[in-house]
């Protein structure tokens, strides 16, 4: 390590956000693979839209100026589109209520700055979960307290009070909450709501509904009466545009203008920012995908569920998690799963393999066709390996 860098970055590890896609390959072997390891949407922006967006770039955008550092017209934007998904006043909330980020990691990191920098907090989060945010706190040197989930997945809330009671120097100020969780699939349970509505309004409650157009339930209501609440909410996801990086933070103005001072001047490109209106825009047409995206899960959670060697559960998400079954286990699990990944990859499927499981994002009919048939195939071929060997034994 170079003598001028910060000596805890030794313990920490470049993020590959893409270990089984990026692994030296030509791109165009990449393209041919079914890649369902990063909950993307399986549909690319139809080509209309991409056009439009084309002749957004060609006759409105002057390469040589800055971007709009104050995404005025797209705050406005998010906020109608807020406002109407959430089937409220269409000036409930409004530009002041919303910050608009590099994609929704950029808003995290801006939030754990806002809150807990210099020694003046920790957060919480409940294993298993979206994993940037420990490794975003740890990148500022922001300790992470983490409890455990009950069989269910959902928190450990006993776990997590005696946590917020008892961690101190730095106290809990920031408890981290997907809905749905990831990679888990389970939205909030009216426990877990109850638990973050009593916690003390000195603590930030961080909800991520980076999968709200596949869920379709949201807090964004209560964040009028809890200034202690912030939801964060992704173009990477339903509005398919993962490749231009841009997210939203919806909260009190107040806690919005204290993202506004630490945020980069001109962090989202001006293509970006012209690629979220245009989804915007045409959020209809886009989102019209989910309906079929829904049915394609129900499809493959049922078609999983028949098998006897795994343990599926129910998704509120655009992925859906699996373990192998308990008897696994004694055969190595851990093995299992990774020979698993394996196999899949070799015959063109990527799958996140993460907390004991596999996170397999719901992809286009095709793909989860796919799926099923080389899943199946992969444990047949396990299976037969367990046979063979266990003859010379007898
Ligand atoms: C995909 C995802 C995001 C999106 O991050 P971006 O930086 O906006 O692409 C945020 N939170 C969770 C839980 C996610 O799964």
């Amino acid at each position: 390590m170079l003598p001028f860098i910060r000596s805890d970055l030794n313990q920490i590890r470049a993020y590959t956000p893409h270990p089984s896609g990026d692994d030296g390959k030509p791109v165009t072997a990449a393209i041919t693979l079914d890649r369902l390891d990063t909950n993307e949407s399986p549909f690319d922006l139809p080509v209309e839209l991409k056009e439009k967006l084309a002749w957004t770039y060609q006759q409105l955008i002057e390469s040589n100026r800055y971007p709009d550092g104050g995404h005025e017209a797209l705050k406005q934007a998010i906020a109608e589109y807020v406002n109407e998904s959430a089937g409220i006043n269409p000036t409930a909330f409004t530009p002041a209520n919303i910050s608009v980020g590099n994609g929704s990691d950029e808003l995290i990191r801006s939030l754990l700055i806002a809150t807990c920098l210099g020694g003046e907090g920790s957060i919480l989060v409940a294993h298993p979960t979206f994993s940037m945010y420990a490794i975003l706190a740890q990148t500022l040197g922001i300790p992470v307290v983490q409890v455990q989930r009950e069989a269910n997945f959902e928190i450990d809330l006993a776990a997590a009070q005696l946590a917020i009671e008892q961690t101190q120097a730095p106290a809990i100020r920031v408890v981290f909450v997907v809905h749905p969780n990831s990679p888990t699939g389970n939205a909030l349970t009216s426990s877990e709501l109850e638990w973050l509505r009593n916690l003390p309004e000195e603590i930030l409650v961080v909800i991520d509904e980076a999968y709200f157009e596949f869920s379709q339930t949201s807090v964004v209501r209560e964040l009028l009466q809890q200034p202690n609440w912030v939801v964060l909410r992704t173009f990477s996801k339903a509005f398919r545009l993962a490749a231009h990086r841009v997210g939203y933070a919806i909260a009190h103005p107040h806690l919005i203008a204290a993202l506004e001072k630490i945020r980069l001047p001109y962090n989202l490109p001006s293509f970006s920012a012209a690629a979220a209106l245009v989804a915007l825009q045409q959020r209809q047409l886009l989102l019209e995908s989910v309906p079929q995206l829904l049915a394609e899960r129900a499809k493959l959670i049922y078609a999983l569920k028949q098998h006897p060697a795994l343990q599926v559960w129910d998704s509120a998400a655009n992925f859906i998690y699996l373990q192998l079954k308990a008897t696994d286990f004694k055969a190595g699990a851990q093995d299992s799963l990774g020979n698993l990944t394996q196999q899949l990859k070799a015959n063109g499927t990527l799958v996140r393999q993460i907390s004991g499981g596999l996170r397999i994002t719901v992809g286009s009919p095709e793909e989860n066709l796919r799926t099923l048939n080389r899943l199946q195939a992969a444990l047949n071929k396990r299976d037969e390996g367990r046979e063979a060997s266990k003859k010379p034994s007898l």
